[in-house]
C-alpha cells in the first residue's frame, strides 16, 4: 500500500449558490481522507473554487458587481458550508489567486508550448453560455440549447490550439495496461471508443485552449500573449497540480505526490 493518499473534490464553480451537490462531494471526500489519515498514510485533500469564465464575468455583471468582488462572495459561501460539515481539507485552491495557483498553470501552458503542441488558428464554432462551451448542430433542438433552451452565439476567433489528438495512441496504451485507472469500466471503454475515432467528428481532435481577452477580460493571460486568456483545460484543470506547488518555488509536495506516479 502506498503511504501517500491524494484525494481532491471538483473544484466547484464559483457563479451561483450552494447545493446539495456541494455538501455530498465533500462529505464523500471528507469521509475517504479521514480513512486514509486513520491508515497513517501521508494524505492531501484538496477542493476549491473554479472563477474564471464569461458566465461569472456575465452573472457578477448581471449582480453589479466586479468579477473579483463576486467570487469572493461566493467563496466565502463555500466555506462557511466546509466549517459547517467539519470538512478537513488541506487547501482550498482558487483559481484567480495568482500567487498560489497561476504559477501552475502557467508552468502547464508553457509545458505544451515546449512540446510543440500548441498553434493559433481560428475557431468558428456555436457557443452557449449556458455550457460555457462551444457546441455543435447535434446539440440543438430547434436551434436552441437542449440543455438550457437559449439561442447560441455564432462565434469567429482566433485561439491557441492544443494538438489533443496527438496523445490519442498513448492515451490508449495507458488505460489499457491499467495504468491509468479509470472506474467504473464503462467509462474506460467510453474513453477508448472516443480515441478509436480521432482525427473523425465527435473524436479526439485539436482543443482550442484560449480566448480573446476582448471577449472575456477575466481570467489568466497566455504567456507571451496577453491579448489572449486561457481557456478552462489550463487554466482550471490545472489546479489539481497548482494546489500542491506545481510551478512555484515551494514545490516540495508536488515533488512527493507526483513520485506516487499517478500524477
Ligand atoms: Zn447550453
Amino acid at each position: 500500500m502506498s503511504s501517500k493518499f491524494y484525494i481532491t473534490t471538483p473544484i466547484f464553480y464559483a457563479n451561483a449558490k450552494l447545493h446539495i451537490g456541494h455538501s455530498y462531494t465533500l462529505v464523500l471526500a471528507d469521509i475517504v481522507a479521514r480513512y486514509h489519515r486513520a491508515q497513517g498514510e501521508e494524505t492531501f485533500f484538496l477542493t476549491g473554487a473554479d472563477e474564471h469564465g464569461d458566465k461569472i464575468l456575465r452573472t457578477a455583471q448581471a449582480a453589479g458587481m466586479s468579477p473579483q468582488a463576486f467570487v469572493d462572495q461566493n467563496v466565502a459561501e463555500f466555506k462557511e458550508l466546509m466549517v459547517a460539515l467539519e470538512i478537513s481539507n488541506d487547501f482550498f485552491v482558487r483559481t484567480s489567486d495568482s500567487v498560489n495557483h497561476w504559477p501552475g498553470a502557467l508552468a502547464l501552458w508553457q509545458g505544451l508550448v515546449a512540446a510543440g503542441d500548441v498553434r493559433k488558428g481560428i475557431y468558428q464554432g456555436l457557443y452557449c453560455v449556458g455550457c460555457e462551451a462551444f457546441i455543435t448542430e447535434k446539440d440543438l433542438v430547434d436551434g436552441k440549447c437542449a440543455l438550457h433552451n437559449t439561442l447560441p452565439e455564432h462565434i469567429e476567433e482566433e485561439n491557441y490550439f492544443f494538438s489533443l489528438a496527438k496523445y490519442g495512441p498513448e492515451l490508449k496504451r495507458l488505460i489499457e495496461t491499467g495504468t491509468l485507472k479509470i472506474t467504473p469500466a464503462s467509462k474506460a471503454h467510453e474513453m477508448l471508443a472516443l480515441i478509436a475515432t480521432s482525427g473523425k467528428d465527435g473524436g479526439l481532435g485539436d482543443i482550442s485552449i484560449s480566448r480573446p481577452e476582448r471577449e472575456i477580460p477575466w481570467g489568466i493571460p497566455v504567456p507571451e500573449d496577453p491579448s489572449q486568456l486561457m481557456y478552462v483545460w489550463c487554466d482550471a484543470l490545472s489546479n489539481y497540480l497548482s494546489a500542491l506547488g506545481y510551478g512555484r518555488a515551494d514545490d516540495e509536495k508536488f515533488r512527493t505526490f507526483a513520485s506516487m506516479g499517478t500524477i
